[in-house]
């Protein structure tokens, strides 16, 4: 070792190869950040100082090279404004070129991941060997960024512009075999010969000055073939794939439209400045935020279901859609399961349905055929009470009445282990008024799982005030088992989601009622990011059901949600359109020769619409529907956080974007309401609360305070 600097070591061999080594120590991966940075500019200076250093390996002691930037450095990043961010990135970009242009050859050995600013690292390179195990990407478009260290610049110049924007817009890697074919990597070698091939080849490259020259007059030029590639068609078609309101990968193909005819440094002086603009961005913001939060609110799982065993028998009551899909989905993860119905029609449907999903697994190469039978076998499907005694959790998903609930947990309570946990899935009844069923109400907890079981991410995990510490933990440890996100939250109409969702749906039947047409306000909801506008979504719910939880849960906070107008899905509902399900809603459905649904405008839809408003038209600007449909949104859930239904704004926010999917760019209600900043909300909702919006408007205590101490709700 001829040189050490705080997260690297530089040794030199006699031949004059000396070898670069990247080890974090205490860390299960190397990072990118200030200190390996510092390090880098220390080599640079080494090697030019060294007249006998020939070539340079580059490397790492650890199985992957460098998987990314040091996030933890984000959040003083961005805080800059765009000059402060143009100042900080500048010079590591000109720490990249200097070692892009050592006067020796430079050769990376990549093992394992090399992601992100660790793949910029490797581009800097005059060659990059790799593994059958190397993984090479750029995901910063997740993070709502482009790569800008030199990603945008570099990576074209290798494998021309049409891979890059691939890469960059996807932000998925590449493996080693995948790298070679597209340029990306010159040799793709046995891990074990990884480093010795490497070495080789810098030496080789040494040895070979016009060649190395050729190379680098490749890198430092404009992008060959730049002029052959259609901009129009990439820019559209990256527009189309990428989520709405998220312009990073949009961003790079037109940045590179222009970067691709410059050299070098004029175009890595543009990635800087572009990056420092998309860095500002409500999108970068948002997505690296909830990176974060995602951390926050795991962690926070973890700690509430502390040294809870693991559920290993689960007993389901009610087979239907919610109670088979739990089924597969625990026995899918390895518990024993038993599931009872009244119904043995109910039961059958509800294998069938796991038969169905064990076959889509194995059929996508996600599980073995003769593990999917496994955990078939693993539920028993019955319609007496055998084997509760056996359970360590009763999930309760019959049908959503609370007499029924009650019935049936009171008598099957007394089947029960003393220790066993009761966990009800009601959507919209209070937990506390079943548990007064029971014996024991401490054992009784809300497991509210979301439609489809197998797909969606997130659980609320209800306590109420009887509910017994080891009763949640027990939850929650299961929702985890289960690979569900839980979010723990307290027993309120509609818990967290449900609530928040009901305050924008009744937001939007509020503005239906004032003669504004829901085809435009879909447009504008759909417009602003979400999957799908109100009304299309009630439609996909089933009106039926849809009423009667926005009436319960209304019900639950007459303050702000008293319907003092028609509500047009309960009308709907009584006319017996019901949506999808029943052909026609808001929109006529039609199933297609192909089984698909397709929509289509329905007058009669409109007639029931002017039986309710008298005739009256409102038209609203886009602009004006989103303040109208989204800011009562925000609002409540200023009020559940205010009111501690949710440990924490990361939680809340987390609950949203996987309960309901709420919009990535804005990143949850509490950060959208971050982003618009406490004090201009507040005016804002004073606006909308002194006009038709009334008390839906009203502004919570939490966000006067916010707005008075300049406060946020991510601290
Ligand atoms: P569902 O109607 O599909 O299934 C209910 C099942 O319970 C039926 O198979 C019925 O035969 C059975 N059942 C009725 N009485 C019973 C009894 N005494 N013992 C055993 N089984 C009995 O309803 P679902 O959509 O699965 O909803 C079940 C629960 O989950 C409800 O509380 C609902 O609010 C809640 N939930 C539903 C959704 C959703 O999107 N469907 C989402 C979250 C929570």
């Amino acid at each position: 070792t001829i040189w050490q600097g705080a997260q690297t070591t530089l040794s030199l061999a006699a031949d004059g190869l000396a070898i670069f080594r990247i080890t974090q120590e205490g860390a299960p991966f190397n990072t990118l950040g200030a200190a390996l940075h510092r390090d880098l500019a220390a080599l640079v200076a080494e090697v030019i100082a060294r007249s006998e250093i020939r070539a340079l390996l580059m490397t790492s002691g650890k199985p992957d090279f460098v998987v990314g930037a040091d996030i933890s450095e984000f959040g003083s990043l961005f805080a800059q404004d765009e000059a402060g961010i143009i100042a900080t990135n500048a010079p590591l970009q000109s720490g990249f070129s200097a070692l892009a242009d050592l006067r020796v050859p430079v050769v990376v050995a990549i093992g394992g991941m090399a992601l992100g600013g660790g793949l910029e690292l490797a581009l800097c390179a005059d060659a990059r060997v790799v593994s059958e195990k190397a993984l090479l990407g750029v995901p910063e478009v997740k993070l709502g960024l482009f790569p800008g260290l030199g990603g945008t610049v570099r990576l074209p110049r290798l494998t021309g512009v049409e891979e890059a924007m691939k890469m960059i817009a996807s932000g998925a890697p590449v493996p080693g075999a995948k790298a070679l074919a597209i340029g990306l990597a010159d040799e793709l070698v046995p891990a074990e010969e990884l480093e010795a091939r490497a070495g080789a080849l810098a030496l080789r490259l040494a040895g070979d000055p016009a060649g190395l020259a050729e190379r680098r007059r490749l890198l430092r030029g404009p992008v060959a073939g730049a002029e052959a590639v259609d901009f129009d068609r990439l820019i559209a078609a990256t527009r189309k794939a990428s989520p709405p309101h998220q312009p990073a990968a949009v961003c790079a193909a037109e940045m590179m439209e222009n970067t691709s005819r410059l050299s070098r440094d004029e175009a890595l002086q543009i990635e800087t400045a572009r990056f420092a603009a998309l860095a500002r961005s409500q999108a970068a913001n948002a997505l690296t935020g909830t990176f974060f939060a995602e951390r926050q609110v795991k962690k926070a799982a973890q700690k509430a279901a502390g040294d809870a065993p693991r559920v290993s028998s689960l007993y389901v009551l009610g087979a239907g859609i919610m109670g088979g899909g739990i089924a597969w989905t625990a026995a899918r993860a390895g518990m024993e399961v038993r599931v009872k119905d009244i119904s043995e029609a109910a039961l059958q449907k509800a294998m069938e349905e796991a038969r169905r999903l064990a076959a889509r697994e194995v059929a996508r190469g996600r599980l073995s055929e003769e593990k999917a039978q496994a955990c078939l076998a693993r539920i028993r499907t019955q319609t007496d009470d055998n084997g509760a005694d056996q359970a360590d959790l009763v999930i309760e998903a019959v049908v959503e009445k609370l007499e029924v609930k009650r019935q049936v947990l009171a008598a099957l309570e007394p089947l029960l282990r003393a220790d066993a946990v009761i966990a009800t899935n009601t959507s919209s009844l209070r937990v506390g008024d079943i548990a007064a069923a029971l014996a024991d109400p401490g054992r009784l907890v809300g497991m509210h799982f979301f439609n489809p079981v197998p797909v969606m991410p997130l659980l609320e995990v209800v306590r109420v005030k009887a509910t017994r510490p080891e009763a949640l933990a027990l939850a929650v440890r299961c929702g985890l088992d289960l690979k569900k996100t839980p979010v723990v939250v307290s027993d309120c109409p509609g818990f967290l989601v449900n609530r928040i969702l009901t305050a924008y749906i009744n937001a939007f039947t509020r503005l239906v009622a004032e003669g504004v047409d829901f085809r435009a306000i879909d447009r504008a909801m759909e417009a602003w990011g979400w999957p799908m506008g109100p009304a299309l979504l009630e439609d996909v719910v089933g009106m039926d059901t849809g009423a009667h939880v926005i009436e319960v849960i209304s019900a639950g906070y007459p303050e702000r949600m008293a319907a003092d107008y028609p509500d047009v899905i309960a009308a709907m509902a009584r006319a017996g359109r019901l949506g999808q399900k029943s052909g026609a809603g808001f929109y006529a459905w039609s199933r297609g020769s192909d089984g698909r649904l397709t929509r289509a405008e329905d007058p009669q839809a409109d007639r029931l619409v002017e039986g309710l408003t008298g005739g009256v038209v409102k038209t609203l600007s886009e602009a004006e529907i989103t303040e109208r449909l989204m800011l009562p949104t925000l609002l409540e859930a200023i009020c559940a956080l205010e009111e501690g239904v949710v440990g924490s704004a990361a939680e809340l926010d987390q609950a949203l974007l996987l309960g309901i999917g709420f919009p990535a760019y804005a990143g949850g209600a509490l950060r959208y309401a971050d982003w618009i900043g406490a004090k201009a909300l507040l005016a804002r909702a004073e606006a909308l609360c002194a006009g038709p919006a009334g008390a839906a408007a009203a502004p919570p205590a939490l966000l006067r305070e916010k707005a008075r101490d300049n406060g946020r709700f991510y601290g």
